[in-house]
C-alpha cells in the first residue's frame, strides 16, 4: 500500500482559528482510490517547522502532500521554504503568468505585483497551473517520493486533488491493491451496547477487513473497509461479511451507504416528488439549516417554523391552547398538533414536528432535561414517538434532528 502524509499548513489552524477541513477530504479520497494515509501534520507559517515536517514525512511516507502557505501575502511562506528543502530557487514562469491574469480575468480583476508574483515558481519542479486560483500547484520528486505543494482554499485545493494531483499519482504509483468500503447506519444502540454486541462477528473478521464505529447522536455509522490485491475475492469476502452484519443487526440497519441522513432524505424528496415542511421548538431550526444546506432542496423544502413559545404553537400552528396548559409543550399532544400545523400551512406531503427540553435548565421530575417529543407524518399517516435523550443540550438538538429524520425515513420507505 502507498504511504501518505498529509501536512496542513498554516498559524490560522493551529490557534483554532479555522478548523482543517482540507486533510478530511484528502484522506476521503484518496482512500477511495487505495492510497493509505498515515499521518496527518498541521504546522504553521513558519520556516523551520515545515522543513522539520517534511523531514520526518519523507522519512516515512512515499506521498507527502502539502496544502497551505501560497498566498501572495509576506505570511505565506511554502514556496520559498520549499526551495530551501528541495535546494533551489525562484525563476519566473510566463505559463503561470498567464494562467494568473486569466484566473483574475475571470473574476473581473487585474493582476497586481503581489498576485504578478504567484507567477514565480521553484525551478526544476512540475508546475501544474490551478484554474480555480492563482497559487500554483508544484510538484517535486525525489528518490521515488513525491511531494506535492497545494494551495489551501479548499475549493482549490479540492480541484487540484480532483483533476490533476489524484490521476498523476495513480499514475506515478501503480498499484494492484483494492480496497473497498461499506457503510451501515444503526439505531437504537449506543457505541459500546453495539461494540459488545458484535465482539464476535469481530474477532472472527479477517486481518484484510476491519470494523470501524463512528457514532453520531442517536446513530452509529459502521464502516467495514477491505483491503485486497484481488478485487474480485475482496467482494466476495466483503459480501460475506455484510451478510453476517445484517443477521446479527437486522432492522437495526437504517439503510446502507455513505451518505448523510439529510442527503438520504433529500434524494427521496427528489425522486418522488415529494414536499417537506417542518415544525420545530428545541432545534431551533436546526433541522431546516439541514437540509437548505444541500443544493436543490428548494424542490421539495416549503417552509418551517421555529415555534419557540406556546404563543408561536398557538398562532401559528393552531395548537390547541388547552392541550399546552392540560399536557404541557413538551407532549405527544402538542406534537401532534404541530405536525398537523405544519402540513396544512405548508401543503406538503411530509412534516415533522419536534418539541423538548434541550437543557441545560428547564427540565421537571416528570419531565427531565433531554425529553423530547417528534411527530412524523407522511401523506395521512402519522405518528408520534416520546425520548429521554441526554443532559447535553448540543447533544440533544442534534439527537432530535437525527432521530427525526430517522422515523421518517423509515415511515415513507
Ligand atoms: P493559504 O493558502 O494559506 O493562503 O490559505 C488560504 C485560506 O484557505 C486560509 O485563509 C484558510 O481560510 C483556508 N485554509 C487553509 N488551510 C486550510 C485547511 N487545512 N482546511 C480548511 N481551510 C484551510
Ligand atoms: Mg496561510
Amino acid at each position: 500500500m502507498i504511504s501518505t502524509e498529509i501536512i496542513t499548513i498554516g498559524d490560522e489552524l493551529l490557534i483554532g482559528q479555522v478548523l482543517d477541513t482540507n486533510s478530511k477530504w484528502i484522506a476521503q479520497q484518496l482512500n477511495k482510490v487505495g492510497i493509505d494515509v498515515c499521518y496527518k501534520t498541521t504546522v504553521g507559517d513558519v520556516e523551520l517547522d515545515i522543513l522539520n515536517a517534511i523531514k520526518l514525512a519523507f522519512s516515512r511516507v512515499s506521498i507527502v502532500l502539502l496544502t497551505g502557505g501560497l498566498g501572495p501575502t509576506k505570511d505565506d511562506i511554502t514556496k520559498n521554504t520549499l526551495c530551501k528543502y528541495f535546494d533551489t530557487r525562484l525563476v519566473f514562469d510566463d505559463e503561470t503568468l498567464s494562467n494568473v491574469e486569466q484566473v483574475l480575468k475571470n473574476i473581473n480583476r487585474n493582476i497586481n505585483e503581489l498576485t504578478r508574483n504567484q507567477a514565480y515558481v521553484p525551478e526544476g519542479a512540475t508546475i501544474i497551473q490551478n484554474k480555480m486560483g492563482t497559487a500554483p500547484i508544484t510538484w517535486f520528486e525525489q528518490d521515488g517520493k513525491v511531494l506535492v505543494s497545494m494551495p489551501g482554499v479548499p475549493f482549490e485545493m479540492k480541484w487540484s486533488m480532483q483533476e490533476e494531483v489524484i490521476p498523476r499519482l495513480i499514475n506515478f504509483f501503480p498499484t494492484s491493491d483494492s480496497i473497498q468500503h461499506l457503510t451501515f447506519w444503526v439505531k437504537n444502540y449506543s457505541e459500546s451496547a453495539l461494540a459488545m454486541h458484535l465482539e464476535t462477528f469481530e474477532r472472527n473478521l479477517p486481518d484484510n477487513i476491519k470494523l470501524a464505529y463512528l457514532p453520531t447522536p442517536g446513530l452509529v455509522r459502521l464502516r467495514l473497509t477491505g483491503k485486497d490485491t484481488d478485487k474480485d475475492i475482496l467482494s466476495d469476502s466483503m459480501s460475506s461479511q455484510r451478510k453476517f452484519l445484517f443477521d446479527l443487526l437486522q432492522d437495526n440497519i437504517l439503510y446502507e451507504d455513505d451518505e448523510a441522513l439529510e442527503y438520504k432524505l433529500h434524494n427521496l424528496f427528489v425522486n418522488n416528488g415529494l414536499t417537506l415542511s417542518l415544525a420545530e421548538s428545541c432545534t431551533g431550526g436546526r433541522l431546516a439549516s439541514l437540509f437548505t444546506a444541500i443544493p436543490g432542496s428548494s424542490q421539495y423544502f416549503k417552509g418551517g417554523v421555529v415555534c419557540y413559545s406556546n404563543e408561536s404553537k398557538i398562532n401559528l400552528l393552531g395548537v390547541n391552547k388547552e392541550t399546552i396548559e392540560k399536557e404541557g409543550a413538551v407532549s405527544l399532544s402538542v406534537v401532534n398538533q404541530l405536525v398537523d400545523g405544519a402540513c396544512k400551512i405548508f401543503n406538503t406531503d411530509c412534516s415533522i414536528a419536534i418539541s423538548g427540553i434541550a437543557g441545560p435548565d428547564g427540565g421537571t421530575l416528570e419531565k427531565p432535561v433531554g425529553t423530547v417529543c417528534i411527530a412524523v407524518r407522511y401523506k395521512d399517516q402519522v405518528s408520534s414517538f416520546h425520548f429521554c435523550f441526554s443532559h447535553n443540550r448540543e447533544s440533544n438538538i442534534l439527537r432530535s434532528c437525527n432521530t427525526a429524520m430517522s422515523l421518517l425515513l423509515e415511515m415513507i420507505s
